[in-house]
C-alpha cells in the first residue's frame, strides 16, 4: 500500500495529522473497566478487540484473534512479523476508502468502533520482561566522557562494541506518571557519602524499541534478520540521578541512579510506517574501525531512520504563569553511531534470549551541534545553566518541572508520522 493511501477517516488524510493510514501505531487503551488493544488512525483509535468481536477479522488465524482480545500486546508481539503483517493489512483494508457498496457498508460497521483520541486513557502497551539501555550516540558518549576524562573522552571500545546495561523493567511507567524524586547515596560536602534526595535529577531523550518474536536461548539473531524482530518504536525518558550515578557507577555501571523510573510514550509505531524515512546508517570516519562481521549490515544505505526528537521543559512557575513549555533541544535518531539492527543483533550475539515485550532503548540521542544535547548534563557542559523564560536557571530538574520528549518523522511530500510524546512531572521526594 502506498504511503498516500486514503482513509475514510478524514482526519487521517491531513498530512500534518501524524496518524495516516500507513502508520496505524499500536496502543492499549482503557475502555470502561477493560483494557483493549487499539490502533491510531487520524484523531481516532480503532478498537481492535471490537473488530475481532464483530467478525471483522474473520479468516485470520485463531492465535491472532486471541492476541487481538488480550489486554496487552505481548501475545501479538510473540506471533511474529508475518502475523502482525496480516493483521495490519486487514486493519488497513477496513480503514481504506471504500471502492464498492460492500466496503461502504463495512466502513459504517467499523465507524462504531472508533474512539476519539482526546478522550482516550492509555495503559501500558506491554508487560515488559526486560529493559536494556544502550549508549548508541557517540556525540553523547563523547560529551559525557569529556566531563570525566577530557584527554580521552571516548573509550577505546566505543566504536567496536555497542555499549549498554541491563535496566529495571518494573519501574518503566507510562507517559504522564509523576516521577518522585529518588533518594540515594552520593558524595557529601567533605567527601563522606550521605543518603539524601538527589540534587542532580536529569532526563535523557531516547527512543525505545519493543521486541516482537525473540530468539531461543543459545541462538543468535543475524543482522539481516534483526528488524523482523522489532515490533515497533516508542519514545523513552531514562530519568537519571547524576550525583548518585557518579558515586555508584564504578566499576559496574549504572544502578540505582537509573532504576527509579523510566517513562515511555503510549504508541508503538511499526518500522513499516517509517519506510519513507529510511536514510543511510551512520557514517564512519576513515579512521573508525569497520564493525566486526556479525555487526556488518548489507542494507547500510537504509539502516538509519530520520526521526526528530525534541525535549521541552516547563517549570511549576511557567505553568502557574500559563507559559508554554520551552523547547530546550532538538536531536535526530539518525545521528546515532549504532543502528537498531546492530543493537538487537549485538544483544543476542552471546545467545541471550530476547523475548516479546522486551524494551531496548537507544541511550541519549544527542547530535554533534549545540542545541542537540539530549540531557541537562550535556546542556550544562556546552551552554551553562539553562535559563527559562521565567528567569529561573536550571542545572538539574527541580520539583514541579515537567519534561516532555516528542518524536516524529516528517519530510516534504510524505505524511508526518507521530511516534509519540513522553511527559513526566517531577514530584517532591
Ligand atoms: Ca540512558
Amino acid at each position: 500500500m502506498s504511503t498516500s493511501a486514503r482513509s475514510w477517516v478524514e482526519t487521517a488524510n491531513d498530512p500534518e495529522c501524524g496518524f495516516p493510514l500507513v502508520s496505524l501505531p499500536w496502543c492499549v487503551f482503557q475502555a470502561g473497566d477493560e483494557r483493549r488493544i487499539g490502533v491510531g488512525i487520524g484523531e481516532r483509535i480503532l478498537d481492535v478487540k471490537g473488530c475481532a468481536d464483530e467478525g471483522l477479522l474473520d479468516g485470520l488465524s485463531a492465535a491472532l484473534l486471541t492476541a487481538c482480545r488480550a489486554v496487552q500486546l505481548n501475545a501479538l508481539m510473540e506471533l511474529g512479523e508475518a502475523e502482525w503483517g496480516r493483521l495490519r493489512a486487514r486493519l488497513k483494508a477496513l480503514l481504506a476508502e471504500p471502492t464498492n457498496a460492500d466496503e461502504e457498508a463495512r466502513a459504517r460497521e467499523v465507524e462504531k468502533l472508533l474512539i476519539p483520541c482526546r478522550d482516550a486513557v492509555f495503559a501500558m502497551p506491554a508487560a515488559i520482561g526486560d529493559y536494556t539501555d544502550f549508549y548508541a550516540s557517540a556525540h553523547h558518549a563523547r560529551r559525557v566522557g569529556s566531563l570525566f576524562r577530557p584527554e580521552n573522552p571516548l573509550l577505546p571500545n566505543y566504536k567496536w562494541v555497542p555499549i549498554g546495561y541491563h535496566g529495571r523493567a518494573s519501574s518503566v511507567v507510562l507517559s504522564g506518571t509523576p516521577i518522585r524524586r529518588p533518594s540515594g547515596q552520593r558524595k557529601g560536602e567533605n567527601c563522606a557519602p550521605i543518603f539524601a534526595p538527589t540534587g542532580m535529577l536529569d532526563y535523557e531523550a531516547e527512543m525505545g524499541l519493543f521486541m516482537g518474536a525473540g530468539n531461543a536461548l543459545g541462538e543468535r539473531i543475524a543482522i539481516g534478520e534483526a528488524e523482523k524482530h522489532i515490533f515497533g518504536l516508542c519514545v523513552v525518558n531514562d530519568w537519571s540521578a547524576r550525583d548518585m550515578q557518579s558515586w555508584e557507577y564504578q566499576p559496574l555501571g549504572p544502578f540505582l541512579a537509573k532504576s527509579f523510573a523510566t517513562s515511555i510514550s503510549p504508541w508503538i509505531v511499526p518500522l513499516e510506517a517509517l519506510e519513507a524515512y529510511r536514510v543511510p546508517g551512520p557514517e564512519r570516519a576513515s579512521d573508525d574501525p569497520l564493525p566486526l562481521p556479525y555487526l556488518q549490515s548489507t542494507t547500510a544505505d537504509v539502516d538509519g531512520i530520520d526521526v526528530q526528537v525534541t525535549v521541552a521543559l516547563r517549570s511549576a512557575k511557567m505553568r502557574a504563569e500559563k507559559m508554554e513549555a520551552m523547547t530546550v533541544s532538538r536531536g535526530n535518531l539518525r545521528s546515532l553511531f549504532w543502528t537498531l539492527r546492530q543493537m538487537v543483533t549485538h544483544h543476542a550475539s552471546n545467545g541471550c534470549n530476547l523475548r516479546a515485550g522486551d524494551l531496548m532503548a537507544t541511550g541519549t540521542i544527542s547530535g554533534a551541534e549545540a542545541g542537540s544535547e539530549g540531557c541537562l548534563l550535556e546542556l550544562r557542559a556546552t551552554r551553562g545553566p539553562l535559563r527559562l523564560p521565567t528567569d529561573e536557571d536550571r542545572i538539574a530538574l527541580e520539583d514541579g518541572d515537567e519534561v516532555t520528549i516528542r518524536a516524529w518523522a516528517q519530510c516534504d511530500g510524505w505524511p508526518r508520522i507521530e511516534i509519540g510524546s513522553c511527559a513526566g512531572v517531577v514530584a517532591a521526594e
